[in-house]
């Protein structure tokens, strides 16, 4: 069984605790996987940390620390609980060459990494999680995931100025956030056209970046996702600002005047 901490398209979270729970009943007995590839790292902040209760009870957590932990890309984990089961599905008997023998530099309580993974020859991420843990430290990481979270709410608070223009499409509890523009009388698959161009020339002003996604198979959305630590309310401000001009010239084409019968 997989639950998502955190939906890349909305942000969204499974009741991870009734999912651990399903697991657990007799005689499911069933492994509890997180994907926490976004939201597992918000457990860094004691305001978010609520949000992802249950998370703890996996079998096993995917998480990447170059999403919302700020770590230069890339840099992915998986933890596993049973660490026995873990190493007997990877590790193979040792290779004369890879020296680990009774009388050689490496014991046998050495941990291989390669007993761990599918990989032999890795690089060391793990330097550039440590060092982003030394300087910051998890309680100002935190902070800066909370500030995220306050700005997709304060985009939204700036959308409902808009009502006849702008409007929230699905958003979780974290720095994810669908929206559109709209108009009234205008027929569905003209609107995702609109959004479509729309996105395209947002990206292309340089302004930001919106990336697309599809709500229940028909619904065109742009999705805002902020996890930057420099990210101010005034940029957001602006986007809006932007975001507005854009869509207004775009509205005047021919193509986007067509009325619903
Ligand atoms: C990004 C993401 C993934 C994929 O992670 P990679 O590190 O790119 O393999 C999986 N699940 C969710 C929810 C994600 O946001």
């Amino acid at each position: 069984m997989v639950g998502t901490a955190g939906t890349t398209g909305t942000g969204a979270i499974d009741d991870l605790q009734g999912l651990a729970d399903l697991c657990a009943l007799n005689p499911n007995d069933l492994w509890f996987h997180v994907d926490g590839a976004i939201g597992a790292v918000a457990r860094c902040s004691t305001r978010l940390r609520p949000l992802f209760a249950g998370l703890e009870r996996a079998d096993s957590v995917a998480f990447d620390l170059h999403k919302w932990l700020f770590v230069p890309y890339e840099c992915g984990c998986i933890l596993v609980r049973d660490g026995e089961m873990h190493r007997s599905t990877f590790a193979q008997p040792p290779a004369s060459y890879m020296g680990r023998t009774e009388e050689n530099i490496a014991s046998h309580e050495e941990i291989l990494f390669s007993d761990y993974t599918l990989e032999l020859s890795r690089g060391m991420k793990s330097l550039k999680v440590w060092m982003t843990l030394k300087a910051y430290g998890i309680e100002k990481l935190g902070q800066i995931m909370e500030q995220n979270v306050d700005q997709i709410q304060y985009f939204i608070e700036l959308i409902q100025q808009h009502p006849t223009e702008l409007e929230v499409l699905a958003t979780g509890s974290i720095n994810i956030l669908c929206f559109r523009y709209r108009l009234d009388g205008i027929a569905t698959d003209t609107l995702n056209k609109l959004n479509g161009q729309l996105l395209l020339y947002i990206a292309g002003s340089g302004v930001g970046f919106v990336s697309p996604y599809t709500i229940n198979s028909d619904t065109f959305a742009m999705r805002m996702c902020i996890m930057n630590h420099r990210t101010k309310s005034s940029d957001l401000d602006f986007f809006l600002e932007k975001l507005l001009e854009i869509a207004r010239g775009l509205r005047q084409m021919p193509e986007f005047s067509i009325v619903k019968s």
